[in-house]
C-alpha cells in the first residue's frame, strides 16, 4: 500500500504519539529520548508514567501524564496505562494515535509519510506482528463459558498506529475502564487487546509495515542505507548480547549504546550537539 499515492496530507500535529514509561526509566531511558526524537516533536508527544517528576514535568508540561497507575509490570498496570492513552488521544482530536515504548526512536518524517497513504477516516491499525502466526486465546463469557479466539496483533515494542475512524469504533471495548475490562476477558498484556478489539471484535485486519522495529527482532538487519526510511527503531538486548542498530556514526557504541544519538545526528544534522558536517 505504500506504493499507493498519498490520500491525505497530513503534517506532524495531525498525529499523537502515546510513548510509554515508568518512573524508574525516567533516567536511563527517557532522558535520551528528549534529548534526541522527542526534542522534535515536543506538540505531537505526549509521555505517560506512573509516578511524578517535577523535572519531567518543567520539560513537557501538560504532556507529561501521571496515568497514577500502578508502577508495577503487571498486565493490570499496562492495560491501566493503555487505557489512559486511548482516552487523551479521543481528548486530543488529532487524526492518528501511535503509541511507542521508551526504547523507541520514532523518525516523524516517514511516519507521517507512511500514514498520509492511509484515510484518518477509514479503519486503519499498521504495525508489526510480534508473532509469525495469530495469537491463540481464550475469551472468557459472560455465562462462565470460554471461546478461542485467533488474531494478529502489533507488538507494542515496535510502536504501532490507529486511525481515529478506527479508534472512535473501539470506543466501547477501549474507552474509560472498558479498556481494562476487556484486557481481563482475555488475560492477556496490553498491545494484544488493542488487537483483539481491533482484529477480533471489529474484524479488521492489522495492516503489516516493515518500517517498524523492536528489540524482538535482529537489529543489525537494519542496513545504515535504508535507516532514513524506518519509521521506529529499538535497542535491548537479546541472549545477553546487545541488540542495536550497526551503523559507524557520531558516537561510539561506548559513548552511544543505544545508538540513538548517532541515528538522530544522521537525520538531524544541524542538532548543536552533533559533530560538524563534513566538508566534502
Ligand atoms: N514498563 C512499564 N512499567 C513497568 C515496566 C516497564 O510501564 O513496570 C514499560 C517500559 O517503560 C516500556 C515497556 O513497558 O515502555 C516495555 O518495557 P521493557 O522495554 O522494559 O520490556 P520488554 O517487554 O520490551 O522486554
Ligand atoms: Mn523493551
Amino acid at each position: 500500500a505504500s506504493e499507493a499515492p498519498p490520500s491525505e496530507d497530513i503534517n506532524p500535529n495531525d498525529i499523537f504519539i502515546a510513548v510509554k514509561t515508568t518512573k524508574k526509566f525516567h533516567q536511563s531511558r527517557l532522558d535520551l529520548l528528549l534529548d534526541t526524537w522527542i526534542s522534535r516533536n515536543m506538540q505531537q508527544t505526549y509521555v505517560f508514567t506512573d509516578g511524578d517528576d517535577e523535572e519531567l514535568k518543567k520539560k513537557l508540561g501538560s504532556h507529561a501524564i501521571n496515568t497514577n497507575c500502578s508502577a508495577a509490570h503487571s498486565r493490570q498496570a499496562l492495560s491501566c496505562k493503555m487505557a489512559v492513552e486511548y482516552d487523551k488521544f479521543i481528548e486530543s482530536g488529532k487524526k492518528w494515535f501511535c503509541h511507542v515504548d521508551d526504547d523507541n526512536y520514532v523518525n516523524m518524517r516517514t511516519m507521517v509519510k507512511l500514514l498520509a497513504h492511509y484515510p484518518h477516516t477509514q479503519d486503519v491499525y499498521i504495525g508489526k506482528p510480534s508473532l509469525d502466526r495469530p495469537i491463540e486465546a481464550t475469551e472468557r463469557l459472560a455465562d462462565n463459558k470460554m471461546k478461542p479466539v485467533n488474531f494478529w496483533f502489533a507488538t507494542g515494542g515496535a510502536g504501532f498506529c490507529v486511525s481515529r475512524g478506527l479508534a472512535l469504533k473501539m470506543s466501547p471495548w477501549a474507552s474509560g475502564g472498558h479498556f481494562m475490562d476487556t484486557a481481563e476477558k482475555i488475560r492477556l498484556p496490553d498491545d494484544c487487546t488493542v488487537g483483539y478489539i481491533i482484529e477480533s471484535v471489529l474484524g479488521v485486519r492489522l495492516i503489516r509495515s516493515g518500517l517498524f522495529h523492536s528489540h524482538l527482532e535482529n537489529l543489525q538487519q537494519v542496513s545504515k542505507s535504508e535507516l532514513h526510511k524506518q519509521v521506529t527503531l529499538s535497542y535491548g538486548m537479546f541472549e545477553n548480547k546487545r541488540n542495536i542498530i550497526n551503523m559507524k556514526g557520531a558516537f561510539s557504541v561506548e559513548e552511544d549504546p543505544s545508538r540513538f544519538r548517532s541515528v538522530h545526528c544522521l537525520l538531524y544534522p544541524d542538532t548543536p550537539w552533533c559533530p560538524p558536517l563534513q566538508q566534502v
